[in-house]
């Protein structure tokens, strides 16, 4: 075995017990022997193939189960079939091996895997590939599994799009920005529906990307001592009354200030909205709803609240499951600004941001569904 061998082994070796490690409290005894197979036959399968990168194929499906499990909230099941989501699809292996080794359930989401990448990949106009990809998942809706082990491949290749040609970048992009994001949305999953739609922006738009992405990191500065100055006198109250809370202000997405530009004939540093501040709170199931008012109050008290932008997704969260209270405040003047500015606090509970960040996967968590 030549040297370089020897590296790549020890590097697909790492990842894997980095899998390993995010799974530790969702693995029971059995499944590390379950798992550990689904490891192997995916070394086995993919034994000669290479990314565009260069890199061992099987760093790919690794990454896509580490997303599975680290960011979606997935357990062991789906691990598997991330592991494998495309032995079918790519290699020898087939179907009837996987329902053999692993049973027909499992069996089952692979092949809504391999049938979604079916679908999609075809060399159907837009319109045409749209309208087969709302079926397919129309009739795959009955585990949402395969959509989410789905999306986390999406991701992945978003990630490591930089060595695609020209052609495929473009193509994969807008797909992305057209199908994945919004499926990513509908799905309650906003980190990765961001992510997804940052990124589409990035490949589809370079140029007004890079330019949104750098003034965003020129300002930062001044845009942290102004949060940091606006989230003082809530501090205290907070404090005065004794809540557990974090509280912390980031900017809005590239993509979302990028449409607000594209949209509104406005210049970037009139876009007073640039970030939110949010305030989580840690509290029993039953206090959410009051505790949640309670601190709309406290910042109303000091800020003046445009009544008009309140947004409340706690006593009906939207179709998606998002709950949270969205309130639109007046700051006072800060640094050279003559006014103050329009800042979005959003209100919520530990529950409710889990369930705004990973959404249904969220929701099994709570229902406590073998995934
Ligand atoms: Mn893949």
């Amino acid at each position: 075995m030549s040297n370089n061998e020897e590296e790549e082994k020890k590097l697909i070796l790492r990842e894997y017990r980095a899998l390993l490690r995010a799974l530790k409290t969702r693995i029971k005894r059995g499944d590390k022997t379950l798992l550990r197979r689904a490891f192997e036959m995916a070394v086995d399968a993919h034994m000669d193939m290479r990314r565009k990168s260069g890199e061992p194929y099987i760093l790919h499906p690794i990454a896509v189960a580490r997303i599975v499990v680290e960011e979606i909230g997935l357990g062991i099941r789906s691990t598997i079939c991330a592991l494998l989501h495309d032995v079918v699809e790519d290699t020898e292996i087939s179907l009837e091996d996987i329902e053999s080794e692993f049973g027909s359930q499992l069996a089952k989401i692979i092949d809504g895997l391999t049938k979604i990448s079916n679908v999609v990949d075809l060399k159907a106009n837009t319109t045409v590939q749209a309208e087969n990809f709302r079926k397919i998942l129309l009739t795959l809706a009955e585990d949402p599994r395969v959509i989410l082990i789905k999306l986390a491949d999406r991701l992945h290749n978003m990630r490591t799009l930089g060595s695609m040609s020209r052609d495929k970048q473009l193509k994969i992009a807008s797909e992305t920005t057209y199908l994945y994001a919004p499926l990513a949305h509908r799905l309650g999953l906003n980190a990765i529906k961001t992510e997804l739609e940052d990124l589409g922006l990035k490949f589809t738009e370079p140029e007004a990307y890079k330019e949104i992405a750098h003034k965003l990191s020129e300002n930062r500065r001044s845009r942290e001592s102004f949060v940091e100055h606006f989230i003082r006198p809530i501090k205290k109250s907070l404090d005065a009354r004794e809540k557990n809370y974090t509280i912390i202000g980031r900017p809005k997405s590239i993509y979302s200030i990028y449409n607000k530009l594209k949209k509104g004939n406005v210049s970037f540093d009139k876009i007073y909205d640039l970030f939110a501040v949010r305030v989580v709170l840690d509290v029993p199931l039953e206090r959410e709803k009051s505790d949640c008012w309670e601190v709309y109050s406290i910042v109303t008290d000091h800020y003046r609240p445009n009544p008009s932008r309140l947004k409340d997704w706690v006593s009906t969260p939207k179709s998606n499951g998002y709950e949270s209270l969205h309130a639109t405040v007046m700051s006072m003047p800060f640094g050279n600004d003559k006014e103050g500015r329009w800042v979005e606090v959003q209100i919520r509970t530990n529950r409710m941001d889990e369930i705004a960040e990973k959404g249904v996967a969220a929701h099994f968590k709570y229902k406590g569904t073998d995934t």
